[in-house]
């Protein structure tokens, strides 16, 4: 998300997906998360 939203809570790709998704939803009506906002936020799991 270009909003700054961060997710630093999620244990495991899955968990960081479903609290994407419901971020996206409630905050930008966004029923699906286009793949390169997802790989983007997979990369910054990463760095933990
Ligand atoms: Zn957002």
């Amino acid at each position: 998300m270009n909003c700054g939203f961060e997710v630093r809570n999620a244990s495991s790709e899955e968990e960081l997906l479903e609290i994407l998704k419901l971020h996206a939803d409630k905050a930008h009506k966004m029923t699906s998360i286009p793949s390169d906002v997802i790989e983007k936020i997979k990369q910054n799991i990463q760095k933990k």
